[in-house]
Order: structure tokens, then C-alpha cells, then sequence
């Protein structure tokens, strides 16, 4: 396994809680190989994964947890070669910002930031590429900057039909604030 996965999941033998079928508590863990089938068709291959094995000595009841669909989520997009959960999670952590304020930044809804770091959805290339892109910091200044000077002239151009005038609105000096930017000369 890659050093990213090791990092989350330290390779050692813990005590889980009481076991789920007999109560008792002797459950340990134990990292063990597991294949599975990803895609279908042609394109339909084998991913193998390491997970942690629950099991009990008392009842020798063997499970896995939520734990498991994580490690298999990554190595679905380390297979698509698209970013992980952990590592969106990193480039919006990059900026300090929350899920409300990345999506203001990026035009990324909400929701699809909140699948793709929760593993419930993979994101399209595109959306990959455009991500990996926001690593570099002069890129998030650079739309951070385009995105106030949108706001200029679309706030006073929708509300007067032309340019002539700079109204700072109070969403205008939000925005600002969020991304901690010079004003526009
Ligand atoms: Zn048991």
C-alpha cells in the first residue's frame, strides 16, 4: 500500500469494541489482502486493496467496516487516476476553506465537494484536472481576483446597465474578505 494510505491507517493491531454478535470484546484487527471486481464488461478489472479484518475469538465472527469501502474508493480513482477524497480534501484545506466558501471560489457546488471527499462520488477528468490546478495557490489567487472584478461589474452593470458606476455591496466586500483580496485598481 502507498504511503498516502498508511497515513490514515496506521498498520496496527487494535482493539475494536465489543464484538457485534456475542458482545464480548475480544475482537482484534488484522490488515488482511482483499480483491475486488471494479467496472464492468471489457473494461471490468481486478483491484486489490488491503482492509482491516475484524474478528472475534469467542464467536470467530469475521467483518469489515466502513473502514473498507474507503480503502476501496481510493484505489478506484488511483486505478481512474483521478484525486482521492483525502487529497480534495487537502487542496480545499490548502485554502482554509470551508465547503460554502471553496464552492464560491471554484463554481463547484456544494454537494458534489461534499460526495467527492465523503467517497459517495468520483468526480468526471474534468473536474480532476480543474482540482489539481487549484494546488498551485497563484491559481486560486488568480480566481479569487477574476471573481471580485466579476462581481464589480456585474453587480452595478445588472443593476444600472452600465459600468460607469463601482457600488461596493455588501456582497461584494463578503466576497472580498473571503478570498482576502486587494481591491481592483
Ligand atoms: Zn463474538
Amino acid at each position: 500500500m502507498n504511503a498516502k494510505r498508511s497515513d490514515r491507517h496506521p498498520q496496527t493491531v487494535q482493539q475494536k469494541n465489543a464484538c457485534p454478535m456475542c458482545a464480548t470484546d475480544g475482537v482484534t484487527i488484522e490488515w488482511s489482502p482483499l480483491m475486488f471486481n471494479y467496472g464492468s464488461g471489457k473494461s471490468m478489472v481486478e483491484l486489490s486493496v488491503h482492509v482491516p479484518v475484524y474478528r472475534c475469538d469467542a464467536c470467530d465472527l469475521e467483518y469489515l467496516d466502513e473502514e473498507s469501502e474507503h480503502i476501496k474508493h481510493d484505489a478506484v480513482c488511483q486505478h481512474l487516476g483521478v484525486l482521492t477524497p483525502t487529497e480534495i480534501r487537502r487542496i480545499r484545506d490548502q485554502f482554509g476553506m470551508t465547503w460554502a466558501e471553496f464552492s464560491r471560489l471554484t463554481g463547484i457546488g456544494e454537494a458534489s465537494l461534499n460526495r467527492w471527499e465523503n467517497g459517495l462520488s468520483i468526480q468526471t477528468h474534468a473536474y480532476d484536472r480543474y482540482l489539481r490546478l487549484l494546488r498551485i495557490p497563484s491559481n486560486g489567487s488568480y480566481l479569487g481576483k477574476f471573481l471580485s472584478s466579476t462581481a464589480t461589474i456585474s453587480a452595478t452593470g445588472l443593476a444600472r446597465g452600465k459600468f460607469r458606476a463601482i457600488e461596493i455591496t455588501s456582497h461584494m466586500q463578503k466576497q472580498q474578505q473571503d478570498f482576502q483580496l486587494r481591491k481592483m485598481a
